[in-house]
């Protein structure tokens, strides 16, 4: 397994045991380049699945296969430096996948991951969430962001504010 660091191809594994859920293989592993340590889960999939994005002004959707690992790159660039742990990485992506791959379609828009990716976001890390939904939505001015930004600030507060008493 190539090296998430320095793209070394080569990567001992550490330690290898089953999830809690028992679903997939929890593996360690460490670069023999650079000695960096990461993490990889080995589980099944259940069937293929296409993922239509859509081209917009006029241009073709562009299909490609639904990839566990793209989904998961994209939500650990967003939680990066975050205090997430992998495990809620790995339980969120694996939650998406089995959307997806149980729907019973052949084929899904980006759009409709997009939208699972920051429902589970949101309840793990609203800055991770804000994050991903600025590039998703890919805004156009700054503004734009701010705004977003300000209503996500104002609904943690509402909530910090509202819910029950700590202690
Ligand atoms: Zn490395």
């Amino acid at each position: 397994m190539r090296c998430p660091f320095c793209a070394h191809d080569d990567s001992q594994v550490k330690d290898s045991r089953p999830t809690e859920d028992n679903a997939a293989i929890r593996r360690r592993r460490q670069c023999a380049h650079c000695g960096a340590r990461f993490t990889t889960f080995e589980r099944v999939q259940l069937r293929e699945v296409t993922v239509v994005k859509s081209g917009g002004d006029g241009k073709a959707a562009r299909r490609e296969p639904f990839e566990r690992r793209k989904l998961e790159q994209s939500i650990s660039l967003a939680c990066r430096k975050r205090d997430v742990a992998p495990e809620r990485i790995d339980q969120l992506v694996s939650g998406i996948q089995r959307q997806v791959e149980t729907a019973g379609e052949a084929e899904i828009p980006s759009s409709r991951i997009g939208e699972m990716v920051m429902d589970g976001l949101r309840q793990i890390d609203s800055v991770a969430y804000i994050r991903f939904a600025s590039v998703y939505r890919d805004f156009s001015e700054a503004r734009d962001f701010e705004e977003f930004a300000s209503t996500v600030q104002e609904a943690a507060q509402a909530e910090a504010t509202g819910g029950p008493a700590s202690g």
